[in-house]
């Protein structure tokens, strides 16, 4: 039996590597549902060569485009958010991969879980904000989150066959982006042409912005709070420049277990989507030979604030991790229009975190409401 998936984002850096492995695999898979925002003509191209069951295009503007052009085939086009969140409940589906952006992919994976639907996570951002309350429905629903993210990934593959009690810490890497070493004062004066380009990643913007300042490795560490139920205390960032090994895991008899590789992301986006099995794949090698300097150092907390503040959101809990990633959309979303500066970003966190009204049991509610109230505040402190 083939594994029917739902690929949220489609058109992005992980849909677009998701769709390789698909196509690698036609024995293993088949494309149910395909969505894009904006990129019609890529949605639209996906969407002839895979065939899936149904695509969505959440840009409202652009589905006359997508419905002329996939007229002469047997495919539903919808349009909108609302119709992201009804076609993942689709009976079809065995699996959806979120890969949208940010706090947008709460709501479609909250209704995925809901319809019982087994969910391979690269989208972070719902964990980061809304962590208990998807973990507790997952559990509820008896659906797996796998994670695509390739330090979690990392885990999850060295927690194969061990018992989470006995996991003493792990040990989350981070290249430390292109501006690893700066000071503060060399931060500043960063532009986001420099901060686009990721020494050893090709990712989507939001995300490049964010593992230049630290703040993905951040929202990392609550990801990991909630994928492995573990104490902010047992999660340790360690800054590895090579980004060779993935992530670590550190038992209760002191044995460390790592995942290594090349950094590809089609490896741990197949191993979510294939899991509980391991497939072949042709991806590059990593040779000792060639890589053999590995090496590890701590992050600078200092300079690079945000990395102390998404720790500070954890510890706080409630929907402080909420507020700091509404406050952190916007800072990215302004530095990207040269509306703030690299280290502005974290001023504006701060200050949100500071502003915003507290709740510290949110329900879903509080949770879409406190984006909102950040979204308001930041807005207005940038003005
Ligand atoms: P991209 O920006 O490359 O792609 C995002 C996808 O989501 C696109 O298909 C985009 O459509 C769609 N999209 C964006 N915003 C919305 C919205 N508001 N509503 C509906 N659809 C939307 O992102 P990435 O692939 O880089 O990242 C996706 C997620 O995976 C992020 O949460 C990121 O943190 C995480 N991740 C990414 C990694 C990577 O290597 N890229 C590694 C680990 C995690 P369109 O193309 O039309 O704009
Ligand atoms: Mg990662």
């Amino acid at each position: 039996m083939k594994k029917k998936i739902a690929i949220l984002g489609s058109t992005g850096s992980i849909g677009t590597q998701a769709l390789e492995v698909v196509k690698h695999h036609p024995e293993e898979f088949e494309v149910e549902v395909l969505t894009a925002m904006s990129n019609a003509s890529l949605l639209i191209k996906q969407a002839i060569e895979h065939q899936p069951n149904a695509v969505v295009i959440a840009n409202e503007n652009f589905y006359p485009m997508v419905k002329e052009a996939l007229q002469p085939y047997p495919i539903k086009v919808f349009a909108g958010n609302d119709s992201l969140c009804q076609v993942v409940e689709m009976e079809s589906i065995d699996l959806v991969l979120s890969a949208l952006v940010g706090f947008s992919g709460l709501k479609p994976i909250i209704h995925a879980i809901e319809a019982g639907k087994h969910i391979a996570l690269a989208n972070k951002e719902p964990l980061v904000v809304a962590g208990d309350l998807v973990m507790r429905l997952a559990s509820e629903k008896q659906v797996y989150i796998l994670p695509v993210d390739s330090e979690h990934s990392a885990i999850f593959q060295c927690l194969v066959g061990e018992d989470l009690k006995a996991v003493e810490k792990i040990y989350l890497t981070a290249s430390g982006g292109p501006f690893r070493g700066y000071t503060h004062h060399e931060l500043s004066r960063v532009k986001k042409e420099e901060a686009l380009r990721h020494p050893n990643w090709k990712m989507g913007c939001k995300i490049t912005i964010d593992s230049a300042s630290l703040m993905n490795k951040g929202l990392e560490v609550i990801e990991a709070r909630w994928l492995f139920g573990l104490r902010p205390s047992q999660i340790e960032v360690i800054i590895h420049p090579q980004s060779v090994v993935h992530s670590m895991v550190q038992f209760s008899d002191g044995s460390i277990k790592a995942q290594l590789g090349l950094p590809d992301m089609r490896l741990p986006i197949q191993y979510a989507l294939a899991w509980p099995h391991r497939l072949a794949a042709q991806f590059p090698r990593m040779s000792f030979v060639d890589n053999p300097t590995l090496t590890f150092e701590k992050p600078d907390t200092v300079a690079f604030h945000n990395l102390g503040l998404a720790y500070q959101a954890l510890h706080h809990g409630g929907n402080m991790p909420c507020i700091l990633n509404a406050a952190n959309e916007v800072a990215v979303v302004a530095f990207l229009e040269d509306n703030c500066g690299f280290c502005e970003m974290s001023d504006l966190i701060e200050h949100s975190m500071q502003t915003c009204s507290f709740v510290s049991e949110p329900t879903l509610e509080d949770y879409i409401q406190t984006d909102i109230e950040t979204r308001r505040i930041a807005a207005d402190y940038l003005k």
